[in-house]
């Protein structure tokens, strides 16, 4: 063990490979009944009981995905799994059980992967989720982190991209582009920091748009909610790229086309205020933005009165014929055609 700042720093060469596994996981407890076996065998063994199963990976990498220097490592752990999760709900089903794999360098103390799990944990707790196996191995730089999320869903609840009809009301959960402002603010703080290293930001004006960036939390209450209210979305999709390129997903594969009316984009005040402050357009960031995390579906127009007075749900749109094209209706009430400008175009800017 050496000490570094005040903190313990245990190598994970003192606790070997299936040391660390067995410490990682210790804390973790099965809650389900449709995983029979999960972490210490060769493979886990699940039993789904004559529902359809849901599967769906992700992969982050340090250095794109993710920036150790403002995202503690908390945080990213229940991030990945979110990022993972948000995608079986956006197929309307449950999400019951995940595997972990992490590459890490010898950069990386016992304890900061103990910090990783913890966010894993908290997030297994706190959306019933069996963490049921995985992988460790090293890395010789960076971390990464694979999760697979698995689901379960009755055959007839299962709702995909492909099936938007035209005369469909187009729908969105929460409000839109305040996980790429909290990032924004982040990369601008970190910039101030690595200038003057004893600044004391105060961020509490960003505090939505930060939490929403290191803290999301995907939408299980929604398919819920929709169960509740007896409405079947005739499409879904998560926002992990940008409303914009997930309606464009929706409407390719559906052949259809869409009127997106701007005035009904839902946007958080801070969203507002900080665009103003950064010289950015509102519409922009909501449309590509990314890594919001809500869901996107489209309805039939007899569920209307089911859903419309739900503060979680705003209707942002309706589905037209393919050959009207998809177009984003401005408050000038002028159409733009829309495009899957996504994360990249921001980026670059
Ligand atoms: P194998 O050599 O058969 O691949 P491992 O030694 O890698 O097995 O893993 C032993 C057990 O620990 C397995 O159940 C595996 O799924 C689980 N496991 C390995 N790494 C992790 C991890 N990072 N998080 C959670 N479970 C893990
Ligand atoms: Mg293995």
């Amino acid at each position: 063990m050496i000490e570094d700042k005040n903190q313990t720093r245990t190598s994970l060469k003192e606790l070997g490979e299936f040391g660390l596994i067995k410490h990682l996981t210790q804390n973790f407890k099965i809650q389900h009944k449709s995983t029979v076996k999960g972490v210490g065998d060769d493979a886990a063994v699940l039993d789904m009981k004559g529902m359809k199963t849901l599967i769906t990976t992700d992969l982050l990498i340090e250095g794109v995905h993710f920036d150790l220097s403002y995202m503690p490592l908390k945080h990213l752990g229940y991030k990945a799994v979110m990022v993972n999760l948000s995608d079986v709900y956006a197929m309307n089903g449950n999400a019951r059980q995940i595997t972990v794999s992490i590459a890490v360098s010898n950069r990386f103390p016992l304890e900061a992967l103990e910090e990783l799990y913890e966010g894993i944990h908290l997030a297994c707790k706190t959306y019933t989720i069996d963490l049921i196996g995985g992988d460790t191995t090293s890395s010789t730089t960076g971390l990464l982190i694979s999760i697979t999320a698995i689901g379960e869903i009755k055959k007839e609840d299962v709702v995909y991209r492909n099936t938007a009809k035209p005369n469909d009301l187009l729908v969105v959960t929460g409000d839109l582009g305040a996980s790429y402002l909290g990032l924004q603010v982040l990369e601008r703080e970190k910039q101030v920091f690595e200038v003057n290293p004893d600044s004391q930001p105060d961020l509490t004006a960003y505090s939505y748009l930060i939490e929403r960036q290191l803290k999301p939390e995907a939408r299980k209450d929604i398919v819920k909610l929709l169960k509740d209210l007896e409405v079947k979305p005739t499409a879904m999709i998560d926002i992990s790229d940008g409303l914009s390129s997930e309606i464009l997903h929706i409407c390719t594969q559906s052949k259809v086309g869409c009127n997106l009316y701007e005035e009904k984009i839902p946007l958080d005040p801070q969203v507002i205020s900080t665009c103003e402050e950064f010289d950015l357009n509102s519409t922009t960031v909501a449309l590509s933005g990314g890594e919001d995390y809500e869901l996107l579906f489209t309805i039939s127009q007899e569920d209307f009165p089911k859903i419309k007075a739900n503060p979680h749900l705003t209707v942002i749109g309706h589905i037209v014929d393919e050959s009207l094209g998809v177009n984003l209706v401005t408050r000038a009430n002028q159409q733009i055609k829309l495009t899957a400008q996504g994360w990249n175009a921001l980026e670059n800017k």
